[in-house]
C-alpha cells in the first residue's frame, strides 16, 4: 500500500483538477481525498498525476523498417500486399520482429504509455508474435489481426468466415486494412464475427483524399459512409470527411481514432478536430505506423495541438486534447475489452506523475512534458 501525497490529479472521465492524495494498494485506487493517507507516503510535491496514455491505434510490426521509404506516396508504403512495409515483414525473421517490437513497447511504457491498440498483420502467427514480444512488460497490448484471405475482389468467403474465427480465438479483434483491398460482404463478415464474440472490428477509412475519390467513383459512397454502415467498432483516420460523413459517425457512436503525426509524414492531411468535437464524437490519438513516427504520445499531443493551430486558424482545447491520450477510450463499449481505468475510487490505478512547469496542467503535459519528466509510471500489474 502507498499514498501519492500533494500531487494536482487529473481526476475522472473529465480530467478535473484537484489537489489530493491518491491511496494505491494491490493495483486498485482504494481513495482519493485531502487527507487520504496509508501506507508509504511519496509527498510529490504539486506534481501532475494523469492517467497513463492509450495509444489508440499503431502497427508495431513495422518496428522493422523505422524511417523507411520516406517520401513515398501512402499507397506505395503501406498498401497490402507490395507497399514497402508489407515486403519488410514478409522478408523479416520472427526474431527480428520480436525484438524490434520489443524495443517499441519499451519505449511506449518509459514514455508513460500502458495501454495500445494495434493492428497486427502476419494472421494467426503475426498475432502470436506480438503476444511473445509483450510477455513480462508492463504494457496491454489490444490486439487486432487480419488474414490474406480477405483481398480481393472475389474472396472465398467461406475460407474468411474460418480465418476470422480461428484469428478471433487469439486476438482482441480484426481489423482489415481498408476498403479499398476488402469487399463489402468481407466488411460485413468481419464485422459480424467481431460482434458474435463480442470483439473490436476495426478499419481505416478517408486516409488519403485518393481514397475517398475511389471509393466515391467504385460505389457512390465514400469509406466513412462504409464504415459506418458495415457496423465498425472503430474507425481510424477520418482525415478527409465529405459532405455529412462526420455527422453520421457522430450519430453512430463509433469509436474514432485520429494520426496526425502520421497523416502529416504522409502529407494526407489534417484530421478536423474541433469538428469532431463539436459534434460530440470523442477521438482517440494513435501514432500509427512505427516506420513513420515513434510511438511517444507526448510527441503525438505536442504536434497535434501545434498542427491544429497552423492548419485551421483555429486552437484546439489543451484538455479535450489530453482526454484524446487519455480518457476518452471509457466512453466507448470496446473498453470492455482494453480495460482502461480512470483516476478515481475504485478504478485500477493506472497513472503517470510528471513534473510541473506551469500552472496549466494540460498546456503542462501536452505543450512541455519530456519522457524524462516523467516521475513514476503507476501501472496496476507494478507497484512501486
Ligand atoms: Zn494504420
Amino acid at each position: 500500500m502507498f499514498t501519492i501525497s500533494n500531487g494536482i490529479i487529473l481526476k475522472g472521465q473529465n480530467l478535473t483538477p484537484v489537489r489530493e492524495n491518491i491511496v494505491v494498494d494491490e493495483g486498485r485506487i482504494i481513495e482519493i481525498g485531502k487527507d487520504s493517507k496509508e501506507g508509504k507516503i511519496i509527498d510529490v510535491d504539486g506534481a501532475i498525476v494523469c492517467p497513463s496514455f492509450i495509444n489508440g491505434h499503431i502497427h508495431i510490426g513495422d518496428s522493422i523498417i523505422k524511417d523507411e521509404g520516406y517520401g513515398l506516396s501512402l499507397s506505395e508504403m503501406v498498401r497490402p500486399p507490395d507497399g514497402v512495409k508489407h515486403v519488410a515483414l514478409a522478408n523479416a525473421s520472427d526474431e527480428e520482429l520480436i525484438s524490434a517490437m520489443r524495443q517499441s513497447m519499451m519505449e511506449m511504457i518509459e514514455s508513460g504509455t500502458t495501454h495500445f491498440i494495434d493492428y497486427r498483420e502476419g494472421g494467426i502467427k503475426g498475432v502470436k508474435l506480438l503476444k511473445k514480444a509483450a510477455t513480462g512488460l508492463p504494457i496491454k497490448p489490444i490486439i487486432l489481426g487480419r488474414d490474406d484471405s480477405f483481398y480481393g475482389d472475389d474472396p472465398d468467403l467461406g475460407k474468411v468466415k474460418k480465418a476470422i474465427q480461428k484469428l478471433l480465438k487469439v486476438a482482441d479483434g480484426i481489423a482489415p486494412s481498408g476498403f479499398g483491398e476488402i469487399t463489402s460482404e468481407v466488411a460485413k463478415l468481419i464485422v459480424d464475427e467481431c460482434n458474435k464474440k463480442n470483439k473490436i472490428s476495426s478499419i481505416h477509412v478517408a486516409e488519403s483524399e485518393s481514397n475517398q475519390i475511389e471509393s466515391l467513383n467504385k460505389s457512390k459512397s465514400t469509406e466513412i459512409e462504409k464504415g459506418v454502415k458495415a457496423g465498425f467498432s472503430q474507425l481510424v483516420h477520418l482525415t478527409n470527411p465529405k459532405g455529412i460523413d462526420l455527422d453520421e459517425v457522430s450519430k453512430s457512436k463509433q469509436n474514432v481514432v485520429v494520426c496526425p503525426r502520421a497523416n502529416a509524414t504522409l502529407n494526407v492531411g489534417v484530421a478536423p478536430l474541433n469538428k469532431m468535437i463539436k459534434l460530440n464524437i470523442k477521438p482517440l490519438l494513435g501514432s500509427d505506423n512505427v516506420m513513420l513516427n515513434s510511438p511517444n504520445m507526448l510527441r503525438e499531443l505536442e504536434f497535434t495541438l501545434k498542427v491544429m493551430s497552423v492548419y485551421y486558424r483555429q486552437y484546439i482545447n489543451p484538455a479535450d486534447l489530453l482526454k484524446m491520450a487519455t480518457t476518452n477510450i471509457n466512453y466507448y463499449d470496446i473498453n470492455d475489452i482494453v480495460q482502461k481505468s480512470l483516476i478515481k475510487e475504485g478504478d485500477f490505478a493506472e497513472f503517470i506523475v510528471f513534473n510541473s512547469f506551469s500552472k496549466n496542467p494540460y498546456l503542462n503535459i501536452c505543450n512541455r512534458l519530456e519522457t524524462k519528466n516523467i516521475l513514476y509510471t503507476i501501472n496496476k500489474k507494478f507497484n512501486i
